[in-house]
């Protein structure tokens, strides 16, 4: 493999580097052939058999996206409209580049040893990954028939449009619980919370491991009556969760609110403090769950 093909991003840096946001999410789609002379009926078509998948960008992380050594892929397409998010610019679908699914298993063969030497995998993240059903549970399939470990990444609001044997696919699911209750939940995402609550259960029931994504907003998502709400969802996951992750908000995103033109909710919204946090992790904790 050669450098210049990926880059490749830490948890360190994904915590502390100002420049997060370009040398990773925006790291583009060196590596693949975008279909061309194909119409739109043609792409339509090919969207919904997974023959292609419109994709922001990739990258190779570690202990990012899931354990070890990963392949990242940022789909494109979102339902939801967070306030916190980082990634409007992978909101819509159209704005993807359309990758071919033999493309990305090729990728993903490319890479098959150190994934496995490593202990990761291929995580499929977004934009929201199940927008595109067809294309990322035919590339798991594959994957898993190559050995490799596979993580998605989703807020499960789309969780209805995966059938049993697509989830049969998943090892990982990094499910992010955005709120606890769903007036907050809809005033955080303007979706609604149930879904999430139901892939989540899906999957421990299937036997998946889950990791839960909290992120947390001072006034927004940080009220203890929340939290302990986002617990009590986390318990009926039972022995599936293996930890929670805390994230705590940050303004790294701000910049593509900007670019794009679209008016940002936090504008002026700072992250919580160390003590806040600190009080979140310890009421996770008091439930008995593992916690970051
Ligand atoms: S689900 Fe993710 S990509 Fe979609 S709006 Fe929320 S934070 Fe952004």
């Amino acid at each position: 493999m050669s450098e210049h093909i990926f880059r490749s991003t830490t948890r360190h840096m994904l915590r502390d580097s100002k420049d997060y946001v370009n040398q990773t999410l925006m790291g583009g789609l060196s590596g693949f052939e975008s279909p061309i002379g194909l119409d739109r009926l043609d792409r339509i078509k090919a969207l919904k058999s997974g023959d292609i998948g419109f994709v922001h960008s990739w990258d190779i992380n570690t202990s990012v996206d899931g354990p070890g050594t990963r392949m990242t892929v940022f789909m494109s397409g979102c339902p939801l409209r967070c306030q916190y998010c980082q990634n409007p610019d992978t909101w819509k679908m159209r704005d993807g580049k359309p990758v071919y699914y033999e493309a990305m298993v090729k990728k993903i063969e490319r890479y098959a040893d150190l994934f496995k030497a490593t202990g990761g995998g291929i995580t499929f993240s977004g934009g929201e990954s199940m927008m595109q059903p067809a294309f990322v549970s035919r590339v798991f399939h594959a994957a898993k028939q190559m050995g490799v470990h596979t993580c998605l990444d989703t807020s499960g609001f789309l969780g209805a449009s995966y059938t049993d044997d697509m989830v049969d696919d998943i090892d990982l699911c990094l499910l992010d619980v955005k709120s606890g209750d769903e007036e907050t939940y809809h005033k955080v995402t303007g979706g609604i919370l149930q879904p999430t609550i139901d892939f989540g259960q899906r999957l421990a029931k299937a036997g998946k491991k889950i990791w839960v994504r909290f992120v947390l907003v001072p006034g927004l998502t940080s009220s203890e009556e929340n939290v302990e709400n986002v617990a009590k969802i986390c318990e009926t996951f039972g022995d599936a969760l293996e930890h929670i992750d805390v994230l705590p908000f940050h303004q790294l995103g701000r910049p593509k609110w900007h670019m794009l033109n679209i008016p940002y909710p936090l504008e002026d919204q700072k992250g919580p403090s160390a003590a806040m946090k600190q009080r979140v992790v310890e009421q996770f904790q008091s439930h008995g769950f593992t916690v970051y």
